[in-house]
């Protein structure tokens, strides 16, 4: 039997990169998903893979992670979708990098409202259905830069550092409904967020990396499938860094 057969899923950030490749996953393995993102063009391709790949459900969500009241509602509405919500990945996520120097009110609040504040957002809303859930999980990208830091990503590290913080708070608060919560932080990741970097910066991260590649947004969905299933359940409140050896 699939892995995630009748397990129901609500991912964010799943219209490109990491969170779809997710979604593909947990899709393969009979999930059936709550799927959202700002825009729904994306989206909308994303679910159609999704059902051709085996979903059992598959619905989207146009939503901005940022606003809390439209959180409450679509995690409402896709509880009742999918009779109930098992899974939370908290994956949407953006950067604005600039030297402390420079860095805007603007370029911070964005990137700590939609990472870290999104987040809490997101798992607030679906607390009471994970409680009810036999298997709750939550898991949280959060990203290698909320662990070491990194020069030019002031507000991106705080926001990743904070989610990191949060998910340990989560995930003693939530044991005892045998609610699980989990960090995966990645290194570099073929995506668009990485898509516009320098040549000359990606060479030099590259000489950091153990396994010299960047990684694909399928190693972290391997990461959040084996969290997600059975095979960790026993796995709690931990940081699963899956970098190439980046921060090694
Ligand atoms: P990406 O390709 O840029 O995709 C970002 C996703 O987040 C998109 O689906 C986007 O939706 C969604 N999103 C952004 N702002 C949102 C908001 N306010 N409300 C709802 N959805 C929003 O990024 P990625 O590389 O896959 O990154 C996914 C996660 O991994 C992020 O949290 C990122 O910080 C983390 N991460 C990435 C890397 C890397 O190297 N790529 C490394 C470490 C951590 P739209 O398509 O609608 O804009």
């Amino acid at each position: 039997m699939p892995a995630l057969t009748g397990r129901k899923a609500l991912i964010t950030g799943a219209s490109r990169g990491i969170g779809r490749a997710i979604a593909e996953a947990f899709a393969r393995e009979g999930a059936a998903l709550a799927l959202v993102a700002t825009g729904t063009d994306k989206l909308a391709a994303t679910a159609a893979r999704c059902s051709e790949l085996g979903a059992a459900a598959v619905h989207t969500f146009g939503l901005d992670v940022r606003n809390s009241a439209d959180c409450d509602a679509v995690v409402k509405q896709a509880a009742e979708k999918l009779g109930g919500l098992d899974i939370v990945v908290n994956n949407a996520g953006v950067t604005r990098d600039n030297l402390l120097m420079r860095l805007s009110d603007e370029d911070y609040n964005t990137v700590l409202d939609t990472n870290l504040r999104g987040t809490f957002n997101i798992t607030r809303s679906a607390t009471r259905s994970l409680m009810k859930s036999k298997c709750g999980r939550v898991i949280n990208v959060a990203s290698v830069v909320g662990v070491v830091g990194n020069a030019g990503q002031a507000n991106y590290a705080a926001s990743k550092g904070g989610v990191i913080a949060f998910t340990k708070a989560v995930a003693k608060e939530l044991a005892g409904r045998g609610v699980t919560a989990h960090v995966i932080a990645p290194g570099c990741i073929d995506t668009d967020m990485t898509a516009g970097l320098d040549a000359k910066v990606k060479e030099e991260a590259l000489k950091g990396i153990y396994l010299s590649r960047f990684g694909k947004p399928e190693d972290i969905a391997a990461a959040a499938l084996f969290l997600a299933g059975e095979s960790g359940s026993y796995v709690t409140a931990q940081v699963l860094i899956v970098d190439g050896g980046m921060t090694a």
